[in-house]
């Protein structure tokens, strides 16, 4: 029976959702082994390297923090001379620019970046 098959993994899906939710809601002991803390914070993707907060782009694709990078683009005649950055990655000339930046973010992370600080 086909109905009551999906029925099941209708309900088992349900009540994994229930579980992962339950889990969030729950804050963790503040209590905890002291070296385990580290860990966390290295596992912290805006310390990690990989996303430049400062630009909101990926460190190795960040125009202004990689020079080798930043060549790359000027080759390609991307370059935004006005403000110093590839033109595909000037937010300030288009703003809609940063939208690519921060799917790659929640494609990788499954939240939002952090908010650029320039
Ligand atoms: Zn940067
Ligand atoms: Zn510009």
């Amino acid at each position: 029976m086909r109905f009551y098959k999906m029925f099941g993994m209708l309900a088992m899906l349900s009540a994994a959702i229930l579980m992962v939710s339950g889990c969030a809601g729950d804050k963790p002991a503040a209590e905890k082994g002291s070296d385990e803390t580290e860990t966390a914070t290295t596992a912290d993707p805006t310390h990690g390297g990989w996303w430049c907060v400062e630009h909101a782009i990926p460190e190795e694709e960040c125009s202004m923090c990689s020079a080798s990078y930043a060549k790359a683009c000027k080759e390609k005649g991307d370059w935004c001379e006005e403000h110093n950055r590839a033109e595909s990655q000037c937010f300030i000339c288009d703003a809609s620019q940063a939208e690519k930046y921060v799917k790659l973010y929640e494609a990788k992370y499954g939240k939002k970046p952090p908010a650029a600080t320039e």
